[in-house]
């Protein structure tokens, strides 16, 4: 039997662990606010912010005394009773947003997941069985449960585990003319991201989605809006479909809302929410009490001015810099994104290495991410400290230059 705090190290990775993943090298041991370290003591500044999840960085006050209080009150008690963390989460959630009613899970994927089994079982009561058909964006990532790779356009996520989820079509992303085609009165949602995160950290155009809202609204086919990466606070508002004007009928959000702490939401009306009636749908941790408690103290400090306008701040500080160096070194050729996600566009000669300016850049002790192979993307916590941005773009800085004279 092992020790409580055995020796552990990467290579037990390769040996325990399924190897479903391929982490770095390094350990991380210990995060406070952007810098991270690992088991050797080697302090790295975090600009991946757990992918878009850490969003106000490790181990930040408000969550710290949030989760640590809850805890020694009440864990766990299931949904056959309901909880106050849970209320309040939901009324502050329905209080900062269009919708009125809230469903509590665990990831993002789930809350897909329910996302699309609302509109599917909406479509059956209002329409009955011929009306169940959706339609996604192409590279668009929507969670890794069966159906939510079968709605996910990325046939890498999707093929290889036999038959998928009937009734799902693609388009590319931002091709209105292409939704118009694909859209009938069989269509029961249209599900998008307002920024395609995983997919390479694409805008979308205000026209695609004002299009597709009143697409949807000719065919009596509701919009899902997945902001499990754009949400909560990252693009400089709250949401990032407001940037745009244009209002779902179902809004998903994960990652950011919990801060680390794992908790997911599906937001929608009454209307809709009234066809998930008891016994419908469910999960045993949704609205978990911990969850819930940290989820509040993020939004208490995300869904401020304050915050939110840093976030604006920040990008500007993080654009120009990462513009300058794009040029100087021909690495990028664009630099694209809305608030605290940003993404790198590869130049034509580095196309496909994204993986290598991750490795370069944890060379010089920097943490960032990739979205798919051609963009190098940064998601770090809304509220990092401007030295920490320095330090990074300093870093950053140094593995594009060993990697570019390389
Ligand atoms: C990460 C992500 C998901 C999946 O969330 P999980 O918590 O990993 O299940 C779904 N949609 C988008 C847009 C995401 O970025």
């Amino acid at each position: 039997m092992s020790a409580p705090h055995a020796q552990v190290e990467r290579a037990d990775f390769d040996q325990f662990m399924v190897p479903n993943y391929a982490p770095a090298a390094f350990i991380p041991v210990r995060g406070q606010g952007s810098r991270v370290w690992d088991q050797s003591g080697r302090e790295l500044v975090d600009f991946s912010g757990g992918i878009a999840v850490n969003v106000l960085g490790h181990c930040h006050p408000a969550l710290v005394g949030a989760l640590t209080e809850q805890a020694s009150k009440l864990w766990h008690v299931s949904n056959v009773f309901t909880n106050e963390p849970t209320l309040r989460l939901a009324q502050k959630l329905v209080d900062a947003t269009f919708a009125e009613r809230v469903f509590f899970c665990n990831s993002g994927a789930e809350a897909n997941e329910a996302a699309f089994k609302l509109a599917r079982r909406v479509a059956h009561d209002r329409f009955g069985d011929e009306k169940y058909e959706i339609i996604a964006a192409l590279n668009s990532f929507h969670g890794r449960t069966l159906f939510t790779v079968s709605v996910g356009g990325q046939a890498k996520y999707s093929d290889g585990f036999g038959p998928k989820i009937q009734g799902i079509s693609h388009i590319p992303f931002n091709d209105l003319d292409a939704l118009r085609a694909a859209i009938s009165d069989r269509t029961c949602a249209v599900v998008l991201e307002p920024i395609q995160g995983e997919g390479g950290v694409l805008l979308a155009e205000q026209s695609f989605l004002q299009g597709a809202r009143e697409l949807c609204d000719a065919h009596n086919a509701l919009l899902i809006f997945d902001e499990v990466q754009s949400g909560m606070g990252r693009s400089g508002e709250l949401f990032a479909h407001t940037h745009f004007g244009v209002t779902p009928d179902i809004l998903t959000s994960a990652k950011s809302l919990g801060g680390g702490f794992p908790i997911a939401a599906m937001l929608t009306t009454t209307d809709l929410a009234k066809h998930f009636s008891v016994g419908v749908h469910g999960t045993t941790y949704g609205g978990n009490p911990l969850a819930c408690a940290v989820g509040c103290a993020v939004m208490d400090v995300v869904n401020t001015r304050e915050t939110l306008d840093g976030v604006k701040a920040r990008h500007q500080r993080f654009r120009t810099a990462l513009e300058r160096i794009g040029q100087q070194y021909g690495l990028f050729s664009e630099v694209r994104g809305l608030g605290l996600l940003i993404g790198c566009v590869l130049a034509d000669a580095w196309k496909g290495k994204a993986k290598d300016v991750l490795v370069a850049a944890e060379k010089e002790a920097l943490m960032v991410l990739q979205a798919g192979p051609d963009v190098v993307r940064f998601a770090p916590s809304l509220v990092i400290e401007e030295a920490d941005i320095d330090e990074g773009l300093a870093r950053f800085e140094r593995a594009v230059v060993k990697l570019t004279s390389a």
